[in-house]
């Protein structure tokens, strides 16, 4: 069996070497971190490249994200990131257009001040069709609700529902938090899965009457020409070139005196002082169940959803579809019927997109406790998706090229107890393998603003260990 000894700590008992497990973003990120404090980093990664969900195919001959696709500026992390690596010049910013919003009577246009974090203007809600009269009537009750309790973990859906009304969770929560999450947002946690709305709920009486910040300048999505994959590219060359060791699945962690011994597929085994383990959390459960059963046991408990994501290439004339002329892209809710769940006008939504040859849309399918898209075969999966789609927007030409990338049980469900639920894993962990961090999307949700700061928090989480040692 081949050993590979990294150099014992100093008689001091400081850490001195960190194996990173998952070349993601936040694994990559975390690496970067810790090789910046001094430490000797080595991240081993399963897959032949780094990238983890920030991947890209070729489509008709054009390049197209199939994993992550855009930035939220609003949310931190990501742009000054991108700023650090010195791809800011590489920024698209998204056009602005409407997002639609398919309902029973046809698509109705995502009303503006309706984003990710929350409802903070009635007027435009009001003023969009998707409520009916009745429902509108109980939105604007909602400066007479009774504040949210900061201290009790509901689902966010419910919260919103017992502000605004059934309808606007079900009309407009639903289909844009529970498809950005693939997720069910009468179990997913306000507190965890919406940290930001969280907090604006626990500051304001009610979302409605708050004073609203001046708008952001400057667009609320952006991307990068080449992929965000160049993210984690960029990630990966600033490590010195012995650090990344791709198609080295590990195995297992496991403690050896002080330290901790990784264990590869290869055979080969790696002692170090601290590892950050930015994998999904099946696979986080598996590595550390043979010293830390307890803490593999609520992470292998952690539920996901499986997502399948569809590039589709049509006819260029397909751009000049009134939907897709003026849309950057449609949400399906979960009451209606149907495997689509999001799709994207990728040639509307991004000039970099925009062909003389195709019109690029990426349709999507798949949410908790839905699994019918991972069950057809590609070709069934592109029919049933290009015909919802048609169906939606009136499209009447046959896409060209397509090509299926599943995510199996990838969308993390930070559902009503994730905290505690976690809490419990990392007090286990603290016990069982000490030295162990926990970071990515399966903790923090999945959002690369979450990702990012996970990565920070793993990062200090060994630095701190590591000035506990010195003192
Ligand atoms: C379809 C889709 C669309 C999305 N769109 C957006 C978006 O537009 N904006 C946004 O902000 N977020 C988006 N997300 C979420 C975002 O992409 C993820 O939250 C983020 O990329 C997760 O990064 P990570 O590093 O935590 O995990 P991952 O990227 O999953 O990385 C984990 C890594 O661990 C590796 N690994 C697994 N097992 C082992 C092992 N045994 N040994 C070593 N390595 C192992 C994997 O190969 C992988 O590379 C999207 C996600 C999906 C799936």
């Amino acid at each position: 069996m081949l050993r590979i000894e990294s150099p014992p700590p100093p008689r001091t008992g400081r850490a001195r070497s960190v194996a990173v497990i998952g070349a993601g973003i936040t694994g990559l990120t975390a690496a970067r971190r810790l090789h910046e404090a001094g430490l000797q980093v080595t991240v081993l990664e399963a897959a032949p490249q780094v990238g983890g969900q920030l991947e890209a195919v070729q489509v008709a001959g054009h390049h197209l994200d199939v994993g992550a696709e855009s930035v939220f500026t609003a949310a931190p992390g990501p742009l000054e990131l991108i700023e650090e690596l010195g791809l800011d010049d590489d920024l698209v910013a998204a056009q602005r257009a409407t997002t639609w919003i398919r309902t029973r009577r046809g698509l109705r246009p995502l009303p503006e001040g309706f984003t990710p974090a929350g409802p903070s203007r009635l007027l435009p809600v009001l003023r969009s069709g998707v409520l009916s009269p009745l429902g509108m009537l109980r939105a604007g009750l909602e400066p007479l609700v009774s504040a949210t309790d900061p201290d009790r973990d509901v689902a966010v859906g419910v919260e919103l529902q017992r502000r605004f009304g059934r309808e606007v969770t079900d009309r407009l929560v639903d289909p844009l938090l529970g498809g950005l999450h693939a997720g069910d947002v009468r179990t997913l946690s306000l507190r965890a899965a919406t940290p930001q709305l969280a907090g604006l709920l626990a500051r304001h009486r009610s979302l409605l009457l708050r004073r609203r910040p001046p708008s952001r300048s400057g667009p609320a999505f952006v991307t990068l020409g080449q992929g965000m994959g160049a993210i984690t590219r960029a990630l990966a060359a600033q490590l010195p070139a012995d650090a990344l060791r791709c198609a080295t699945p590990v195995e297992q962690i496991r403690p050896a005196d002080d330290r901790l011994v990784i264990a590869t597929a290869d055979g080969a085994e790696l002692t170090v002082d601290g590892v950050v383990l930015a994998t999904p959390a099946q696979v986080a459960a598996r590595l550390v169940a043979g010293d830390s059963p307890e803490a593999a046991e609520v992470l292998g408990t952690l539920r996901t959803a499986s997502v399948a994501i569809v590039a589709l290439a049509y006819p260029a004339a397909a751009a000049e579809v009134p939907a897709i002329r003026d849309g950057t892209g449609l949400l399906v809710p979960s009451t209606l019927p149907g495997l689509l769940k999001a799709a994207t006008f990728l040639s509307t939504k991004w000039p970099h997109h925009r062909h003389e040859d195709v019109t690029l849309i990426r349709a999507s399918a798949g949410r908790a406790g839905d699994d019918r898209a991972m069950h057809l075969d590609d070709a069934a999966l592109v029919d049933r998706l290009h015909a919802e789609l048609s169906l939606a927007t009136g499209l009447t030409l046959a896409p060209q090229a397509a090509v299926v990338r599943r995510w199996p049980r990838t969308m993390p469900q930070l559902e009503v107890g994730h905290h505690r639920r976690l809490a419990g894993a990392r007090a286990a962990l603290a016990r069982d393998l000490p030295g162990v961090a926990l970071a990515g999307a399966p903790y923090a949700g999945p959002g690369l603003s979450a990702c990012l700061r996970s990565a920070t928090e793993a990062a200090t989480q060994l630095l701190t260990i590591r000035q506990e040692a010195v003192r």
